[in-house]
């Protein structure tokens, strides 16, 4: 007796199929969901552009807002191959930008033990020169 169950693509619930190898899903409404995902995805890539990310989008590029858990990982193989191909000819993203501004933070170190400069710059260490620098203002493109 064959009793391997099948893990539905969509709800990721397990489930005996009723036509081995052409079933995908546990249920005709969770085909229909899949679906329909498929095509919402598929818009969103093509109305926002690929190249345009929003506050919603991640760095992928993918609005995952509405999306299960469970379905993501089928998504990243349906829809995910093309996009992570475009991943490195894209521009930055406003989260490749903030990683390179907190990188630039942590530049300066205040340091605790120092008294401030007479007009009343802190002293930072600079980790990029290696040296103590006085800095009224720290960079603050955050
Ligand atoms: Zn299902």
């Amino acid at each position: 007796m064959e009793n391997h169950l099948y893990i539905c693509e969509y709800c990721s619930k397990k489930y005996l199929p009723r036509r081995r190898h052409k079933q995908r899903f546990c249920s005709n409404s969770c085909r229909v969901n899949a679906h329909n995902r498929k095509r919402k995805l598929l818009l969103l890539s093509k109305n926002k552009g690929l190249n345009k990310p929003s506050d919603h989008q991640t760095k992928n590029g993918i609005t995952w807002g509405g999306i299960g858990n469970a379905a993501i990982a089928n998504v990243a193989t349906e829809v995910g191959k093309s996009i992570f191909i475009k991943e490195e000819n894209k521009p930055a993203t406003k989260g490749d930008i903030q990683n390179l501004a907190n990188k630039i933070g942590e530049r300066y170190i205040l340091i605790k033990n120092m008294d401030a400069r007479a007009d009343g710059a802190p002293a930072y260490f600079d980790t990029t020169l290696k040296e103590i620098v006085h800095l009224k203002f720290l960079p603050t493109w955050k």
